[in-house]
């Protein structure tokens, strides 16, 4: 065959762009040899070989035996050693390598080669015989578990009844004449366990160790790395047939492990460990302790010096923290790997900032060196990683951060107490909208109920508040105040930590450290803002969430829902009256008791944003969350009935009861939603207008200035209905500023969330100044899946058996409602080419969905607070992807 593949390199073919082909290993030993760090000659297999043979049931391709026997020759001539040979012995390891680099998920044998025909002259020409054995009794016992299944106990139970026989404890004490005996157990064993076909041939053994890494791409514990890591399988491993070097001859060789910065804090100082007289695993394996690196410099001090300097080459070469493996082989120093090291997020921001100042990357590749969802974790303070305490339950990790505090059974003692600045957990069923008064204020929440989405889950992960829901099992006594977990009983005033970020709840209180905002972080998102094109505006709609992503860079508010003012305790009564009245008056009389309640909501809004935009959405309720539950107001009227209450109680309750069967909705989230309550009650949003206005010249007249005025009408389908609110909402304002005798700038837009209103987004912008895109509600709409529903139901396997790539709540679905977001902004800017387009809701802070939202030309997009400075950083790496593209 001419036109055969090439699946065999040899190691002075390769180098780090030939990465995809070779694996990280192979084109990391391949780069270091070429710019002359000593490595141990190789040859590799690439990933397309295995890919081939994963395609074919593991057959191989043809042509790739032979080639690997020409790769072997090769290597033997290079190195004057042989296979197999008695004389001069060649020994190789077998070593796995993706492309991504998956540490210890993949199989890699060592001293293959050695053999009752080799262990002799390795013996001789080491000088040394008890290493000789040591090495046959290691590749008997990886051959074997790796390459033929042989259960790992089978070598392990000899050698601890040897080492107890002999009465040892270290697998060092053990003498040359004690590892004889030893190899020979093994080979009985191995033979016993294969029903006598234990292979001793070197060169089939060699193939059959390739092909063994070949099948470890697809063992349980790699596919669980890569789904957790998005790797795709398809990718396959490369093999590394690498000549041995050896840790293990004396106490002047020496095997370890090494970073060229402290991964955990970034800090540039010695990093690492060794063993002496140790090879391979044993650093990792723990079967002895290893030694800090600095003790090298009295133990090997050339070969230390050496390292020394060649981490820091490697690290100026590859421009990252680079992650190392060594062997020092009587003295002499050789490299077996290296890879950019994998870091905390605080590491990560400091290597990024110092590597700048350095004058080894660029501010533009330190921006691509943090990962927008690791700064996640430096924005809450945290439980210290060193902490060992035992979960007592695990439940969703609906909110990230800890939380220590004190139980509290109700929100109006959470409020109260939280008020008065008591640390509380607030601890119930679920969370109903009358109890947000008393989550705003605590530490923490936990539910026993609810999903990653109920409303404690929404809320607190808006105020950055942790939360951990659903937590399976335990048992709250609400009469009694108590919850019991896992046997033991809390009570009112007891302690517990939660873990928002895993989902774990402690007992007692568990350390905190404080988030480390730092200048690196600075740095890093004040050179973000540089780069990118997409504003980062924030949701917020209170003083203390607003002044927060003021703080954290958010250029306005792209959202202020106005509902959740309505659901504070002391407007729900109003609230409520506004919604069951019965005619134009008493809704009238309704809405002037909330008007200067909105008023003073907008206020502090405006104060913290003065000098920058914000949009105000006017009310988009599903109804039934204002009112009583119809079950529960039913059951109400029947016991007044029963106790015989006063005759005015219970009518009262039964009017009520009237008022919500009369609005009860079979589907309320596809019934008198957004604008369509108000085109049913234009008094609510002139209210609304008139509110907003007030507030923004009350904040002029102040403060001197205010912020731009930008009001949203929710969920318009058709033009008309925008239309018609818009001249509700001009009329109100306009009269507003003539009452003032002062004007400011306003614009009015509308949010774009069904899809009926993406696809005729040309009709509509005529009526509006912005759109804003709702892709949370356009993502249901849109692929006609209910949220909650879906979340606590089938989502969860759809995404485990990939027929759907992630949760597209999280992560916006690109080709499906991204299509319709896209289609939104070109007919919108086809009407008016200067459209303001942006989107809010939790896609506004998901980097891969930024990344999206650049390409298709959005202005802005709106974030919780808390993820402002990630959506700037993923905005900024989104404008350098699409330049580098
Ligand atoms: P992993 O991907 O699990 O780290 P490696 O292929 O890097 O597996 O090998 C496992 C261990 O064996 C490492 O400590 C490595 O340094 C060591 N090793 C691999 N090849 C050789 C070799 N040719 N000579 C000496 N040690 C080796
Ligand atoms: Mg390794
Ligand atoms: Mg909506």
């Amino acid at each position: 065959m001419t036109d055969q593949t090439k699946y065999v390199y040899d190691l002075a073919e390769g180098d780090m762009s030939m990465k995809p082909l070779l694996g990280g290993k192979g084109a990391g030993i391949a780069e270091m040899n070429k710019i002359g760090v000593p490595v141990p000659d190789a040859f590799t297999v690439t990933t397309e070989a295995c890919v081939a043979a994963m395609k074919n049931d593991g057959t191989w391709p043809d042509g790739l035996s032979d080639q690997i026997d020409g790769g072997l020759a090769r290597l033997e001539e290079r190195t004057g050693l042989q296979l197999g040979d008695a004389e001069n012995p060649l020994l190789v390891s077998v070593r796995s390598g993706a492309v991504q680099s998956m540490p210890g998920m993949m199989d890699t044998i060592l001293n293959l080669g050695i053999s009752d025909e080799t262990v002799e002259s390795v013996a001789k020409l080491a000088d040394n015989e008890r290493f000789a054995w040591d090495c046959y009794r290691r590749f008997i016992q990886m051959y074997g578990e790796v390459v033929e299944g042989i259960e790992p106990h089978v070598y392990e139970d000899a050698l601890t009844k040897l080492k107890d026989d002999k009465g040892v404890e270290q697998d060092t004490d053990l003498t040359a004449d004690d590892l004889k005996g030893l190899v020979a157990t093994f080979k009985q064993l191995s033979n016993e366990a294969l029903g006598g076909n234990w292979t001793t041939d070197p060169h089939e053994q060699l193939h059959r160790a390739v092909n063994a890494v070949f099948k470890s791409w697809l063992n349980p514990r790699a596919e669980v790395y890569r789904k957790s890591q998005g790797i795709s399988r398809d990718l396959g491993t490369a093999v590394n047939v690498q000549q041995m070097v050896f840790g293990n001859r004396g106490d002047t060789s020496a095997t370890g492990v090494c970073f060229s910065r402290n991964p955990s804090t970034g800090v540039k100082e010695l990093y690492g460990e060794f063993l002496t007289n140790a090879q391979g695993e044993d650093v990792v394996a723990g079967i002895r302790t290893p030694r800090p690196l600095a003790e090298m410099e009295e133990v090997l001090p050339e070969a230390f010096r050496e390292l020394l300097d060649t981490m820091a080459r490697l690290e100026e070469h590859n421009k990252d923290m680079q992650d190392m493996e060594f062997t020092i082989e009587d003295r002499k120093l050789y490299m077996l790997q290296t890879r950019n090291g994998k870091r905390t997020a605080a590491a990560a921001v400091k290597t990024a900032v110092d590597m700048v100042d350095e004058g080894l990357i660029t501010k533009e590749e330190a921006l691509l060196r943090v990962e927008p969802a690791q700064l996640d974790a430096l924005l809450h303070p945290g439980i210290d990683p060193n902490d060992a305490s035992e979960a007592i339950v695990k439940g969703l990790p609906a909110s990230p951060g800890a939380a220590v505090g004190a139980l509290s059974f109700n929100a109006d003692d959470a409020a109260e107490r939280g008020g008065q600045g008591e640390n509380v957990i607030l601890v119930r069923y679920e969370t109903t909208p009358d109890d947000i008064h008393g989550v705003m204020v605590s530490q923490g929440v936990l539910t026993a109920h609810g999903g990653m989405t109920s409303h404690a889950a929404v809320v607190a992960r808006g105020m950055g508040i942790t939360c951990v829901a659903g937590a399976p099992g335990i048992k709250i006594d609400p009469k009694a105040e108590t919850v019991t977990i896992n046997g033991k009983t809390y009570g009112t005033g007891d302690t517990l930590t939660l873990n928002g970020s895993t989902g774990d709840v402690f007992d007692g209180a568990l350390e905190l450290v404080p988030p480390d905002l730092n200048e690196d972080f600075e740095k890093i998102t004040t050179w973000a803002d540089e780069v990118r094109r997409l504003g980062v505006r924030a949701n917020a709609e209170n003083f203390e969430d607003a002044s927060k992503a003021r703080e954290l860079g958010a250029e306005g508010i792209g959202l202020a829902r106005t509902e959740h003012m309505f659901m504070a305790s002391d407007r729900l009564p109003a609230v409520r009256k506004m919604i069951l009245a019965e005619n134009e008056e008493q809704r009238a009389a309704a809405l002037e008791e909330i008007l200067p309640m909105q008023q003073k909501d907008f206020e502090a809004i405006f104060t913290a944003m003065k000098g920058l935009p914000v949009t105000v959405r006017l009310l988009d309720p599903p109804l039934h969350e204002f009112l009583p539950n119809l079950v529960d107001q039913s059951l109400l009227v029947q016991r007044l009935e029963i106790e015989g209450a006063p005759e005015d109680k219970l009518a009262k309750e039964r009017e009520t009861l009237a008022q919500v069967k009369k609005l009860h909705e079979q589907n309320p989230m596809l019934g008198t939603r957004g604008c369509r309550l108000a085109m049913l009650y234009p008094s609510i949003p002139e209210m609304q207008a008139r509110a907003i206005i007030k507030a923004a010249l009350a904040v002029q007249e102040r403060e001197g200035e205010t912020v731009g005025v930008e009001i949203m009408i929710p969920l318009v389908v058709i033009k008309k209905e925008l239309e018609v609110q818009r001249e509700i909402v001009t009329k109100a304002v306009e009269d507003e500023f003539e009452k003032a005798g002062k004007r400011l700038d306003y614009t009015i837009g509308t949010m774009i969330e069904i899809p009926r209103a993406a696809l005729t987004a040309d009709q509509i912008a005529e009526a509006a100044d912005f759109f804003s895109f709702g892709t949370n509600d356009l993502t249901q709409t849109g692929i006609g899946i209910s949220r909650d529903d879906a979340e606590s139901g089938f989502l969860g396997h759809y995404v485990a058996d990939e027929v759907m790539p992630k949760n597209p709540f999280e992560s916006i679905d690109v080709d499906g409602v991204g299509q319709l977001v896209r289609i939104g902004v070109e007919k919108g800017r086809a009407t008016k080419p200067n459209l303001k387009t942006g989107v809010c809701g939790e896609h506004g802070g998901d980097p891969a969905s930024i990344e999206f939202f650049n390409s298709v030309g959005l202005d802005y997009v709106s974030c919780s607070p808390f993820r402002v400075p990630i959506a700037r950083l993923s905005a900024a790496r989104a404008e350098l992807l699409s330049r580098k593209k």
